[in-house]
């Protein structure tokens, strides 16, 4: 009896020591991948990653996928650094402005008609940051979704009537002759007020960035469950490796600098459109126009 009992031990505790040997070998790749983890959060450095040494499929999958997480975050934080050094680049021209106006009228205090003129230029300024800093929050807003969109079927075709109207001025003085080629019948699930300020956007572009007596046509595609609405110039067009660039907040390209604007125009129509669920792109070619894309859920 007692030496049955002895052999049942024994192959219970062979057994634990397999069952916990067997787990240990499983496990392991999983450990080795949590003190990898471990430790690129407590170095902080954004660009390590974990390498893909195991054999099991499962780990493989998920450190993929931990890389893809990381690679995101850095490439976000490098957005945000970029982000901040713009804004900082972009505040401090009116900004030191303003302070040299003021200045002008503090040391000319008692000519009335200098310190006016400064006044007036303080406010220009002031306006101009203002200007920024609420574009800047009507894109942050717009970027976390916390926009309330008011969604209503809208003609496309009525809504850029309005945009091409209210844009009538600014292209007759340059001579660009602006056609709206989008069919009557296309309608869309919208925020008519977003959408027109977002295409009200690419059309000030489509003219500022247009010559003398240029063009611009809006056209649009029903492709079922899509509508595609394109804006077409035949403007100074966009170099390849700045398509990219251009939906970013406060890029302006250095040609562009000549002409007035913050460089949130695109990154707040990008905005507006993935509120919409929808995307956005442009294709172009130096001096040749260029071609921006609404593509909307239907
Ligand atoms: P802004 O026009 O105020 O500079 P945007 O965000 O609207 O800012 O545009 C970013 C950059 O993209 C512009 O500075 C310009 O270089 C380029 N761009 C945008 N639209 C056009 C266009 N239709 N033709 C040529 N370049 C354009």
């Amino acid at each position: 009896m007692s030496e049955a009992f002895s052999i049942f031990f024994l192959i219970l505790c062979t057994g634990f020591l397999l069952g916990w040997l067997m787990a240990r070998i499983y496990f392991s790749p999983v450990r080795q991948t949590m003190s990898r983890i471990r430790e690129i959060l407590s170095s902080g450095n954004s660009r390590l990653r974990i390498p893909l040494k195991s054999r099991r499929p499962d780990v493989q999958e998920c450190v993929g996928l931990v890389n893809q997480m990381l690679e995101r975050n850095s490439y976000l934080a490098q957005q945000l650094a970029s982000t901040f050094d713009n804004v900082a680049h972009d505040l401090r021209t009116p900004v030191t402005r303003l302070r040299t106006a003021a200045e002008v009228a503090l040391q000319d205090s008692r000519d009335l008609d200098a310190c006016r003129e400064a006044l007036a230029d303080c406010l220009e300024e002031s306006e101009r940051v203002l200007q920024i800093l609420n574009t800047l929050m009507d894109v942050a807003e717009a970027e976390t979704g916390s926009v309330r969109l008011k969604i209503k079927d809208e003609s496309i075709f009525e809504i850029l009537e309005e945009v091409i109207d209210m844009y009538a001025e600014v292209a007759e003085e340059k001579e660009v002759k602006v056609s709206n080629m989008v069919p009557r019948s296309i309608c869309c699930p919208l925020d008519r007020i977003r959408i027109q300020q977002a295409f009200a956007n690419l059309l000030d572009n489509a003219i500022k960035y247009n010559q003398k007596g240029g063009w611009v046509k809006f056209h649009a595609e029903d492709k079922g469950g899509e509508i595609v609405v394109s804006v077409s110039d035949s403007g100074s067009g966009i170099a390849t490796g700045e398509l990219e660039k251009i939906w970013e907040r406060l890029y302006r390209s250095d040609r562009s600098r000549t002409e007035r604007g913050l460089g949130l125009g695109l990154s707040f129509v990008k905005a507006i459109v993935e509120a919409h669920k929808g995307t956005v792109w442009a294709e172009s070619c130096l001096g040749e126009g260029s071609t921006f894309y609404v593509k909307l859920p239907a």
